[in-house]
């Protein structure tokens, strides 16, 4: 069995200012710690020896048909420009054409220096690897558009952070890498020809019915709303929303310092470089907006009339915070079991979030346990559940089957922060029974399963995980 991929590069073909050329740089020992079977028989991938594809996937041996390159970009990182980021520890190996006809990037991360680099060694170590790992594929699971994890390898190599860490590769698949900052960095470089010619690729590529930049933004713009309003849904928090770890394909990208939300409360923040709280779990929808905006300044650029560019531009972003809005009122609804729009169902939603804030009640367990009749007991104080019930049990009145509504709505099983780094902890250890265990449970995220209930409970004091780190 030898591992085929493929390949059709179509990124590889364009002008030679988009990347920069660059090969994995090879590591000492390859270890495949993962594969994933079902993603690559979706890339029609067909699958070679543990040893092939760790050679492949750890980035010792390039596949038939590979053109790998490391892919300029830009990007506002925490609101400041920084002109020039782009690949520093990720090559793109080529891209594939699924059995369902998409499109996808395979992209080793972790695979070494690139021109890119800057002051970094291009490397990552075990513990993000394995993060991004079993939290994209648990994203997937729950319905959330995102990059996968096609494989995950040791290096055999020492990555040094604050100790040595053992380095690990990860596969990256993803619908394409471009980011707002891809548009920002030949916008911000005065190169109009370069920024039409990635227009017309990103048109190409995942809008093709856009009439242009301005209705490339729109469709950004629906993708990013309908994308930020699911996160919402299940509390999560991506932590480092800058403009180039934001989609243009609208898919969840760069799983750094993410994390779910166990208590509910608006402005939870996990991130230890987020010291200001921008990428708090409440402002994630400002943000997405305020990213949608310097997308918009720089595909301006291009346009012959700036003044008609500029106030149609205006207008989509403008109407971002109501598509918003309504996305997550729609999901928000189905949470509490409602099908249909009614006058008063923002406010008993917000009201139950409140009540759910001031009782530390446990955000996915709570909504999880409306479908049964547990939802107080996840109340410090129970009666505050109680006396929001009241008025929900009668407007559930006029819906048909809240249940089912509910349960496909409302996950039993996320990746909790502390399972999340006890796996890590047992995986430096050698022992990978835990990671192996999370990938199967939150493959089925809505389906009640019984003999994994402790990875339904919250951390207890000594577990919780007060801050997360860059994915570095
Ligand atoms: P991120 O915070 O992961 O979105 O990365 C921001 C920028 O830093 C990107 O250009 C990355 O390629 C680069 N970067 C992050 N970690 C490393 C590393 N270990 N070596 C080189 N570049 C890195
Ligand atoms: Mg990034």
């Amino acid at each position: 069995m030898t591992l085929t991929i493929p390949f059709d590069n179509s990124y590889a073909r364009l002008p030679d200012a988009f990347f920069s050329r660059q090969a994995p740089v090879p590591v000492r020992v390859p270890t495949l710690i993962a594969f994933n079977e079902d993603l690559a028989r979706l890339l029609q991938i067909s699958p070679g020896e543990a040893q092939e594809m760790a050679e492949v996937f750890g980035g010792n041996a390039l596949p038939n048909g590979a053109e790998p390159l490391a892919q300029l970009y830009s990007g506002h990182q925490f609101g400041t420009y920084n002109p020039q980021l782009g690949d520093g520890r990720a090559v793109l190996l080529g891209e594939t054409i699924g059995a369902d006809g998409v499109r996808r990037d395979i992209q080793l991360k972790g695979s070494g220096p690139t021109p890119f680099s800057r002051r970094g060694d291009g490397r990552a170590w075990l513990g993000p690897v394995l993060r991004e790992y079993v939290v994209s594929e648990a994203m997937h699971a729950l319905g959330v558009p995102t990059t996968r994890a096609l494989a995950a390898v040791e290096t055999g190599e020492p990555v040094y952070r604050e100790a040595a860490m053992p380095g690990a590769v990860l596969t990256r698949v993803a619908r394409s890498h471009l980011r707002v900052g891809t548009f920002q960095v030949f916008a911000a470089r005065g190169q109009l020809e370069n920024l039409r010619r990635l227009t017309d690729y990103a048109i190409e590529r995942h809008y093709p019915q856009a009439d242009g930049p301005m209705g490339l933004l729109r469709g950004v713009r629906d993708a990013q709303a309908r994308l930020i309003a699911h996160w919402m849904s299940v509390g999560f928090i991506h932590g480092v929303m800058n403009t180039d770890n934001s989609s243009i394909a609208g898919e969840t990208i760069d799983y750094g310092p993410c994390a779910f939300m166990d208590s509910y409360h608006p402005n939870t923040v996990y991130s230890s470089i987020d010291r200001m709280g921008r990428y708090a779990y409440s402002n994630q929808p400002d943000i997405a907006v305020w990213n949608l905006a310097q997308l918009a300044t720089a595909l301006i650029q291009q346009m012959e009339d700036k003044e008609a560019a500029v106030e149609e531009a205006t207008e989509i972003v403008h109407a971002m915070p109501d598509l918003l809005q309504e996305q997550w009122l729609t999901r928000f609804r189905a949470k509490i079991g409602l099908t249909r729009a009614e006058e008063g169902d923002q406010d008993l939603i917000s009201d139950l979030l409140k009540r759910m804030a001031e009782n530390q009640a446990d955000f996915i367990n709570t909504f999880r346990a409306l479908a049964g009749d547990a939802a107080r007991d996840q109340f410090t104080d129970p009666s505050a559940f109680d006396g929001w019930a009241d008025g929900w049990t009668e407007r559930l009145d006029r819906e048909d089957d809240p249940q089912v509504v509910m349960i496909a709505a409302n996950p039993a099983f996320i990746p909790r922060n502390h399972r999340v780094e006890q796996m890590i902890e047992a995986a430096v250890k050698g022992d990978y029974t835990p990671f192996h265990r999370l990938n199967t449970v939150l493959a089925q995220p809505y389906e009640d399963q019984p003999e994994a209930a402790d990875l339904m409970r919250p951390p207890t004091s000594s577990e919780v995980v007060q801050a997360t780190f860059c994915g570095t």
